[in-house]
């Protein structure tokens, strides 16, 4: 799909409800761009009626090499997170196939290819 909106834009769009406080910038690199959809996807089949009322992401970031995820949600989001996180160690952040976490310089997940950008 190019409608020449970029991913980060598409996704605040799609799942606005889970962004109360306005449009987020997502803060890690474009290889998890599809897991972060997923992840808004199971959290949007998720929510019931009242939790969807105050749900929100307070944050979505890359640390120490990893998806890091934090919200307002329940016990049950935090399932879905967990789950995120850990496939995290497995994508590589910036092409998107499978990678695994180095920590020679700054910590990330890298694809062979994408290893030494
Ligand atoms: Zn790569």
């Amino acid at each position: 799909m190019d409608d020449g909106k970029d991913w980060r834009t598409r996704l605040n769009l799609e799942f606005v409800d889970q962004f109360p406080h306005g449009a987020f910038h997502f803060a890690v690199g474009n290889g998890w761009s599809l897991l972060l959809a997923e992840v808004f996807r199971r959290v949007d089949a998720a929510l019931h009626d009242e939790e969807r009322s105050f749900f929100g992401w307070n944050d979505v970031k890359e640390k120490w090499g990893l998806l890091r995820m934090t919200h307002n949600g329940s016990d049950c989001i935090d399932d879905i997170v967990d789950w995120a996180e850990a496939t995290s160690e497995r994508v590589c952040d910036l092409c998107g196939l499978g990678g695994r976490l180095r920590k020679d310089g700054a910590w990330r997940v890298r694809c062979d290819a994408c290893a030494s950008i």
